[in-house]
């Protein structure tokens, strides 16, 4: 018998109890988690801090702000989603109604990286609660200041028969996975992915998978170099390029090159000085295996900005390598580190051959100034979400769904798309009983008249 059997037990017997279905219990949990979020504060900045060497702005930008965010859109706008949705109904199914019901899963587990640790576990748990659900947390064993935090607030917070954490790493995760579960929502690698799904897969338990890949940053001949340098150096070295949307690669127009690389190189230093390894305020690679893998590539092709790299504190420096090959281990793996490759085109279509090469990105950046163009790239190359002009910010839009395509995941969530991915819409149809049709039943003599 798995130690986690009594656990699942007893959120279901939680769940079925009914309690988790009114509006005002979940309310009062989502404000119970804000409350929570806002107690712990300062704890949340020090094991950050701690576990990555995130800053404050950081952290506020894309961890705790980013959920106060969700939290109060979700509060404002929860009553609307629950309600019950009413549809047409066709002539041939006269006098009856038809409705689609927002019914919650039941017990939710949710599994979640090291990269983003506090976003990237409640994030999908505010979508938990709003729908109605139980929940089962199983954060990143390689962040420990957080998730012991995470285990910490949620505990002083919520009953365990409602919400609770599991720490551990692939087999205690591979153990919640055998659990009669009701939905499972993944972030990670692909290859755990994989295993997600095929766990999943014996039960036919839901899920969303939220992966990864290689994103690429497309800047053509007419873009605005200067725009397109800064947005590139603040998507990628914000906390140290260790984030699913990241540009992985810098796919640039063979004729503006230069400009651009220089321009790079200026907006680096404008924000992390001159050593960003002595900064202070730079984030660090997760752990030794992560750092020494990124710093295997830096033995290929030719670095032109940065390169140099602290061990002992985990470091590396905002990184550029040109003259490097398609077939090269740098642009056949995600990177997931600031390692910036440069690669370049001369046509558009040549664009297209290279990122099919990578299959389905999570996310896809495009620079230019010609409107034909970017509706071009939108229509024709597929990946899960992305920007014109900008990187990562239709992250931070809740009203945009969030999620890969393919290798990059399935499912999408934030906003009001969170409370649908832990909903199951259950359609009912609602028969009068004043009367009957007589066309539907067989050997009928009647025609449509009524009975
Ligand atoms: P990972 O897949 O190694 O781990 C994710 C979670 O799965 C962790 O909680 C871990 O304990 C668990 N896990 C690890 N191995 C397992 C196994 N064999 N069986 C079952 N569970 C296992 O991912 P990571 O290294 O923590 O995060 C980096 C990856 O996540 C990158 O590929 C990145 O692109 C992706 N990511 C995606 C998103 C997104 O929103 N799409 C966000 C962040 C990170």
């Amino acid at each position: 018998m798995s130690q986690f059997e009594n656990l699942v037990q007893s959120q279901k017997e939680m769940f079925r109890a009914g309690k988790t279905m009114t509006y005002t219990y979940r309310i009062h949990q989502l404000q119970k988690l804000q409350e929570m979020l806002n107690r712990y504060e300062p704890r949340i900045y020090e094991s950050l801090h701690k576990d990555l060497n995130k800053s404050t702005y950081e952290v506020l930008t894309t961890e705790f702000g980013f959920l106060q965010q969700e939290i109060n859109y979700t509060i404002k706008y929860l009553r609307e989603w629950m309600q019950p949705k009413k549809v047409k109904t066709p002539a041939s199914h006269k006098g009856a109604k038809s409705l689609i019901y927002k019914q919650p899963y039941g017990v939710t587990l949710i599994i979640s990286p090291w990269n983003y640790p506090l976003h990237l576990a409640i994030a999908p748990l505010i979508g938990a609660i709003a729908a109605g659900n139980t929940a089962i947390i199983k954060p990143s064993e390689l962040t420990p200041y957080t998730s012991d935090l995470i285990e910490e607030m949620i505990k002083e917070t919520f009953e365990e028969k409602y919400i609770t954490v599991v720490q551990g790493g692939p087999e205690i995760s591979q153990e919640l996975l055998d659990q009669s579960l009701d939905y499972i929502f993944f972030t990670g690698s692909v290859p755990v992915g994989k295993i997600v799904m095929e766990k999943a897969s014996k039960q036919l338990i839901p899920i969303t998978l939220e992966l990864g890949g290689k994103s690429p940053c497309i800047v053509d001949r007419d873009a605005k170099v200067e725009y397109a340098a800064r947005r590139i150096v603040w998507g990628k070295f914000v906390n140290a390029g260790q984030t699913c949307v990241a540009p992985d690669y810098l796919l640039v127009h063979e004729s503006i090159k230069e400009k651009l690389l220089n321009q790079i190189k200026t907006e680096i230093e404008k924000m992390y000085g001159s050593n960003p390894l002595q900064s202070g305020e730079y984030t660090k690679i997760v752990n030794d295996t992560h750092f020494d893998r990124l710093s295997q590539y830096l033995n290929e092709g030719h670095i032109s900005v940065g390169g140099e790299t602290d061990r002992t504190n985990r470091l590396i420096n905002p990184t550029l390598i040109e003259q490097l090959d398609w077939d090269s281990k740098i642009m056949q793996d995600e990177i997931f580190g600031p390692l910036l490759p440069v690669m370049t085109f001369n046509e558009l279509e040549e664009v297209y051959d290279h990122v099919e090469q990578s299959r389905n990105p999570l996310a896809l950046y495009y620079f230019s100034e010609n409107e034909k163009n970017q509706e071009w790239i939108v229509r024709n190359i597929s990946f899960g979400g992305g920007c014109i002009n900008d990187t990562m910010m239709h992250l931070g839009n809740n009203q945009l769904p969030f999620g890969g395509i393919g290798t990059s995941g399935i499912g999408k969530y934030h906003g009001k798309y969170s409370f649908e991915t832990f909903t199951h819409e259950k359609s009912v149809l609602k028969q009068t009983t004043a009367f009957d049709l007589a066309f539907r039943y067989p050997n009928s003599k009647m025609g449509r008249k009524i009975l």
